[in-house]
This record gives C-alpha cells, structure tokens and sequence, in this order.
C-alpha cells in the first residue's frame, strides 16, 4: 500500500503535476506563528494612520529577513514601504496596512475593558491585514524559489487607510505603474469572495470667515461665519432630495462660533458624501461646493475648503475574483476550539441582535455584487491596476469592524486563524497568477471592461503632501 503511494507521489512528482496547493500551502504554516506573534504585536502597540512607526519597521525587519528587498519611507510617507523578491514581470502585489483606531482600544476579552481608556485600537483588524499579506508574500516568494516561477512578488506597506489615503500617494508615486494585479483582503465575520465594492467617498472642512461684532449693539458691522455656514447646510439638505438616492451626506459642526453675543467671525464644518460610483459622486460633490458658494455670497463672507479624504469606489475584477475564489475553496475555513467557541458566544451576547452569520468554517464564494457601506483606499488602486480583495473570518459572526469587539477579535486566537485562511488564499492566489500569464491577461481585460473608458481622478493633488498629521488633530 505504501510502496504504492510512494510510487504514484514518484510518477507524479516525474511528471510535474504535483499539486503546487500543498506545497504553497506548507510554507504558509511553516511561517504561520511567526506572522501570528507579529500581528500580535502590532495589535499590542497600536498606532494611528502615518505614525506606524513600531509597526512599520516590524514588517519591514520580517520581509527583510525572509529574503525581500525593502524600500522603506517611499511616497513622501514615513511608515510606507515597498518589499521585493524577483524580476521582470508578471508582477504581482499583496497589500497590507496596518493602522489603528482613535479611542477602541480594547483587551482581548469578550467585554468591553480597554487597555488604556480612550487610546488607539486595532478595531478594523489591520494588524491582521498587514500580517497576513505578509505572510502569503513570503509564503509565494518561496514557492517561486523552490519551482523556478519567474515574475516579482511585491509586499505593499500602505499607512493610513483609515483616512489618510496612504495608498493615493503611492499611485500618486508611480509605485503601481508596473504592476500587472494586486491582490488584498480586510478582516471581517466571513470568509466571502465575491464581487464586492465599495462606496467612493469625498469629504473635508467648509471653513467660513466674517466679521466678528457685538450681536446686540453693532449688529449690522458684523458677518455671521455661522449664517453662511448654515445657507450651505440648509441648501444641502435641500439637495439631498434631488441627487440619486444611493448617495450619503453627512455632516457634523465643529465650530458654530464662541457666544451667542458674539457675531461669530468663524465657523467650520466636517462634511462627507459618499456613492456607490466615484464620477457621479464627483458631479454630486460639485454642487454640493456650489452650496458652499451659495452660503458665502449669502453672508458676505469667505469660504474656504480644505481637502479631507477621497477615495474612489472599488471596480472589481472578475478575472482575478475567480482566482481567488477557487484559492478560497481551497484554503478552506477553520473551527473554533471550545474555549474559542465560548469566547464567541460571550462577545454575540454583547451585540444585541441574532447573529445569522455563519461560522468560520464556512467558505462563500459568488459572483454578487454587493456594496459595502464603508470607502478605502484600495478602492483608488482597483481604478489604477486590476485588483481583487476578499474577506477572511477574523472577527466572530455578527461583529462589524470599527468596533471594541472587532479590536478583542483583533488580538485573539480567532482573528490569528481567520488572518491564516486569508494567507493561505493569498499565497494559493499569487502563484496561480504567477505560474499562469493567461490570468494576468484575463485579469487586464476584466479591468478594461469595468473601467469602460473612465479613468481615475482624485481630488488628492498629484504634488501634495499627505496629511501626516491627520489622525492628530
Ligand atoms: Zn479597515
């Protein structure tokens, strides 16, 4: 029996048609609790957009250590970084982030009990998002090695996802000029490949400047920042009924003035909208600066707008959506242990809600083309660049990011294996491209046809200078 296994592993092995899947696959595990302990660690120091700095330079330390040529600070970016292994093409990317959230930090326990009350916390799960990237690029750099597979594996480090837009200064650089396909993933509560996307977002701070005077006494020498402020949100609201009903405005005050018997000399605004398509937001957002306009000439103040985040919906790609699906089936979900399992119970009991998500052993691959409420960076890349991403279990069933259940999920042995099964897709992913030209082909048609003739615009200048200080302030 065994003599004859060992013969047909022989034949097959002769033949070249040993499954490259288990070969890609034991390299992910052999790496497996190292990137682990690294996410941990990133989970344990966590940082805001543009100052990962321990973070960075972790990842920085492991890829350079599995063999990859770094290039740290590109961009214009301190914590941006490109790691390399190879030459010529087909070129492939994984991306990683790596950015905290204000406020969630969080132990990894099922309630609510922060490390340090009001600090950062990795409530999006990206210190899994960095790791497990990492993970499947050393994991493919090896099995290139190991099989003679020509082409470049690339680990992109992209700061600031959460706002800062780290990865629009990287197109802005020319750092995804040569690439062929890119291929992400976002922790979340499933294992899903499908064709996803995201909403484009654009958004910033409507200053207004007037003239101060005493409210009561000299009314008539003062301009209300306040009154032109609010003509503009009052014209907003009443364009809300007239822009296509997908679209999203939100706003909040962040200064109305210091007294009421003050005519105030400034106010400001945080406003955002948001579509499920980044030209039409783009007509949208004019009108909605025309507002702004409208609540200046009103007043007879000043209006000014300073650039906030803006990024483009995510055009998925059929193509490499496929790879990944077929990459997923094969990667497989994982069970819970029964600590594990009780630990999930605990934290569903915190939401409020019957959860019908299922469980991390469950694999959904389709076609559908679903929007998710939230925007990313990535979603610029997919204008640039063929590009697929997915989402792998990290969180229990029912936990949405931005949550101080997602940060305890972020820390625990359930987001460790749910970031496995998104290197393990990664890694099987990245050597299909790789070994296959035919999909780098197929993947450049997808990206052709979703495009449809558009091209990529962003409200980022091309010679700005990413706000660094963004998560600060
Ligand atoms: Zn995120």
């Amino acid at each position: 029996m065994m003599t004859n296994r060992i013969c047909i592993l022989l034949s097959l092995l002769a033949a070249g048609r040993l499954p490259a899947a288990d070969d890609v696959l034991t390299r992910v595990a052999a790496h497996a609790e190292r990137f682990g302990e690294v996410s941990r660690q990133i989970w344990e120091t966590p940082e805001l957009g543009f100052h990962e700095d321990k973070s960075s330079a972790l990842l920085e330390q492991e890829l350079r250590a599995n063999g990859f040529e770094v290039r740290a600070g590109v961009a214009g970016m301190p914590t941006a970084f490109t790691a390399s292994f190879g030459s010529g093409s087909p070129v492939l990317v994984v991306m990683g982030e790596f950015d905290a959230l204000p406020g969630l930090s969080q132990k990894d326990v099922p309630q609510l009990l922060p490390v340090v009350p009001g600090a950062p916390g990795h409530g999006c799960g990206h210190n899994l998002l960095g790791s497990a990237s990492a993970l499947a690029a050393v994991a493919i750099k090896e099995e290139m090695q190991a099989r003679g597979i020509k082409g470049t594996i690339r680990y992109y480090g992209t700061p600031a996802e959460e706002g800062g837009g780290g990865k629009i200064y990287m197109i802005h650089a020319g750092l995804f000029r040569d690439v062929d396909a890119v291929l992400a993933w976002h922790p979340a509560d499933a294992n899903r490949v499908n064709l996803g996307s995201l909403l484009a977002n654009n958004g910033g701070r409507f200053r207004f400047y007037g003239v101060a005077s005493h409210a009561a006494a000299a009314p008539e020498r003062g301009r209300s920042a306040l009154d032109g402020l609010m003509i503009m949100l009052n014209a907003v609201e009443f364009l809300r009924e007239h822009v296509p009903q997908e679209t999203r405005i939100h706003y909040v005050i962040t200064n109305g003035g210091a007294a009421a018997n003050i005519v105030p000399a400034f106010a400001e605004a945080n406003l955002i909208a948001r579509h499920p398509d980044a030209q039409v937001l783009d007509g949208i957002w004019e009108r909605i600066m025309n507002c702004a306009r409208a609540g200046a000439l009103a007043s007879g103040t000043r209006m000014e707008f300073v650039q906030g985040t803006n990024y483009a919906n995510v055009l998925p790609n059929d193509a490499l959506e496929e790879v990944l699906a077929r990459a997923m089936q094969k990667a497989g979900g994982y069970e819970y242990t029964p600590a594990e399992r009780s630990f999930a119970q605990q934290l569903q009991k915190t939401l409020g809600f019957e959860v019908k998500t299922p469980g991390p052993e469950h694999i959904e691959t389709s076609k559908s083309e679903t929007v998710s409420s939230a925007s990313s960076d990535a979603g610029d890349v997919s204008w640039v660049v063929p590009t697929a991403q997915f989402t792998a279990a990290t969180f229990v069933p029912g936990v949405s990011a931005h949550t101080w259940q997602a940060a305890a999920c972020a820390g625990s042995s359930i987001g460790r294996k749910g970031m496995v099964v998104a290197a393990r897709t990664l890694a099987l992913a990245g050597v299909d491209i790789l070994e296959h030209p035919a999909e780098v082909t197929a993947a450049r048609e997808a990206y052709t046809k979703r495009l449809a003739g558009r091209k990529w615009t962003t409200h980022v200048p091309v010679d700005g200078k990413p706000p660094l200080d963004y998560a600060m302030k």
